[in-house]
C-alpha cells in the first residue's frame, strides 16, 4: 500500500546520502553527470538518460530478446553424395 511512498522515501534517502557524499548528479551506472534538465525533472535520479533508456529497454525487451535467443538447430551437413548417386534408374545389373 505504501510502496510507492515508501520507494520515494528511500530515493530521497539515497539521494540525499549520495549528496553527502558527492556523487549527486553521477550516474550511478556510467558515471556521467546527469544533465540539470534531467534532474529538475527528476530530483532523485540515479542514472542519466542513456542508462535509464538502457534499463527500460532490457525490461520491456526481457521477452522478446529470450524469444530470439531461443536455440537454433545447427545447420546439418550436406548430405552424403553417394545416398542420391547409388541406386538411380541407371542402376546396372
Ligand atoms: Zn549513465
Amino acid at each position: 500500500m505504501l510502496d510507492r511512498e515508501s520507494r520515494e522515501a528511500a530515493q530521497i534517502d539515497a539521494a540525499l546520502e549520495r549528496l553527502a557524499r558527492d556523487e549527486y548528479g553521477i550516474c550511478r551506472s556510467c558515471g556521467t553527470v546527469i544533465g540539470l534538465g534531467r534532474l529538475k525533472a527528476l530530483p532523485f535520479a540515479q542514472c542519466c538518460t542513456a542508462c535509464q533508456a538502457g534499463v527500460e529497454a532490457r525490461e520491456r525487451g526481457v521477452g522478446a530478446e529470450w524469444r530470439s535467443r531461443s536455440i537454433r538447430p545447427e545447420p546439418r551437413a550436406p548430405r552424403p553424395a553417394f545416398a542420391v548417386s547409388r541406386g538411380g534408374p541407371w542402376r546396372e545389373t
